[in-house]
């Protein structure tokens, strides 16, 4: 690559804390900014940051993704009473993910990053199974009611049309405990819309999966959304791509996923998705350093990241001056995504080819040269003998890169 690759416009940048962040700037410095004349808009989400601008700087950064379209963010700490005496914090903020993800209508979707020698439990599995996640209302933002003794109870709901609406329950015989969940069909229409566009975008079939034999109102609800959703804005063009949309109740798409080729995007509701995304990774690929995460909005926005976390043990290793060996693949796989898709925006091919290349030199260095961090290596089949440090992983792809050029 003797001359490096021009960007138009910029990708949203948006840093974050410990292991991911010393990660981060070692594949910018290695693997992209020696290629590509890089155009990015800078985001700090170190906690610190966050604290110093009273958590603005993490609202601006999704207001950035609005406007250029494409990010990228590190993993960042999500502050809980530990973190705020560690770092002198005003207060646990909010997770910077739910932020962001509130302010872009988002829905997340996970994708296992598949290699040769990391088999899947399922043996039948060899193309990618992407869980998207409904990230709203269900039992996260739910009520709970624990009662004492024999007991009526009924579900009031006061409209603000003036309108009262009733749902009794059956008489409690005794004591016991009451759960209240809601959605709202805006947010179910941005799920369903960001499913079919991203299944769509990536040419995979979509599932939708809840109960609506049991769950005739809620799940319903879903379910005739979705249904009304592809009719009315995706039927034609998943026709032209040869793609379809199917809807399973849940317990039969657990069946048919087990038993499937992958190759698909498994739609599900908040705690199905919370329940199945973690089955899909752990069943696929055994180490969350080898899934990543995309965030995509209705409207198209993205943003890619990894799905771990910023390895928190591994950085206190890392400040004592230890090695570590900590994967940064779901890291480069997120900004190859991010670069792929800027490029496919502007029109640029060579940065979309720059990408793939990434990713190509990655899959050599575990697959073929057999170089791995101990997360992979622990799951390698056949099993390796020699682990390699973050920064050996990172110049091992390095060299791969190289070549490819
Ligand atoms: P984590 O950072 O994902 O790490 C959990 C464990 O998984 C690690 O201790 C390590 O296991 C293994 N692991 C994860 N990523 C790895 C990698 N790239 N290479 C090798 N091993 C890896 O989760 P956590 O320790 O529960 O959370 C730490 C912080 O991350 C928390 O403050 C949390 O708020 C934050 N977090 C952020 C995000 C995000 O921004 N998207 C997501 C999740 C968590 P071993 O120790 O056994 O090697
Ligand atoms: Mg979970």
């Amino acid at each position: 690559m003797a001359e490096k690759i021009a960007m138009d416009k910029p990708i949203v940048e948006i840093d974050g804390d410990e292991m991911a962040r010393v990660m981060w700037a070692l594949v910018k410095e290695q693997l992209i900014l020696p290629y590509v004349d890089l155009k990015t808009e800078y985001y700090d989400l170190h906690v610190k940051r966050r604290d110093e601008t009273n958590d603005k700087v993490t609202v601006e950064a999704a207001e950035a993704i609005k406007r250029w379209r494409v990010g990228v963010k590190c993993a960042t700490i999500t502050p809980n009473a530990e973190r705020v005496k560690e770092y002198g914090l005003k207060k646990e903020w909010k997770s910077p993910n739910a932020t962001i993800r509130n302010m872009l209508d988002g829905t997340i979707f996970r994708a296992p990053i598949i290699l040769g020698n990391v088999l899947p439990a399922v043996r039948f599995w060899k193309k990618p199974i992407v869980v998207a996640r409904h990230a709203f209302g269900d039992i996260y933002d739910g009520v709970g009611v624990r009662f004492d003794c024999a007991a009526d109870a009924e579900v009031v709901i006061r409209q603000s049309d003036g309108k009262e609406l009733r749902a009794r329950f059956p008489s409690f015989k005794g004591a016991g405990v009451l759960q209240g969940i809601y959605n709202l069909d805006a947010s179910i229409e941005s799920f369903a819309r960001a499913s079919f566009r991203y299944a769509l975008e990536n040419r995979m079939d979509l599932w939708f999966a809840a109960k609506d034999t049991i769950s005739k109102v809620y799940d319903g609800q879903f379910k005739a959304i979705f249904q009304k959703i592809y009719e009315e804005e995706f039927k034609a063009k998943y026709e032209k791509a040869g793609l379809s949309y199917q809807y399973f109740l849940i317990d039969d798409a657990v069946a048919r996923v087990v038993r499937s080729e992958g190759g698909f995007v498994w739609a599900c509701k908040n705690f199905d998705g919370d329940v199945f995304s973690d089955f899909v990774a752990t069943a696929y690929v055994g180490s969350l350093a080898l899934m990543t995460s995309a965030l995509f909005s209705p409207k198209g926005h993205f943003l890619a990241e990894a799905a771990h976390g910023t390895v928190q043990k591994h950085y206190y290793r890392h400040l004592k001056g230890e090695k570590t060996s900590t994967n940064p693949t779901a890291i480069i796989f997120a900004w190859a995504a991010t670069l792929k898709r800027r490029g496919e925006l502007d029109g640029i091919k060579e940065l979309a080819e720059f990408a793939s290349k990434l990713e190509t030199a990655v899959k050599l260095t575990i697959e073929r040269d057999r170089i791995m961090t101990v997360d992979v290596a622990k799951v390698s089949e056949p099993p390796v003998k020699g682990i390699a440090t973050t920064e050996e992983f990172i110049t091992s792809v390095k060299r791969n890169l190289e070549k490819l050029s």
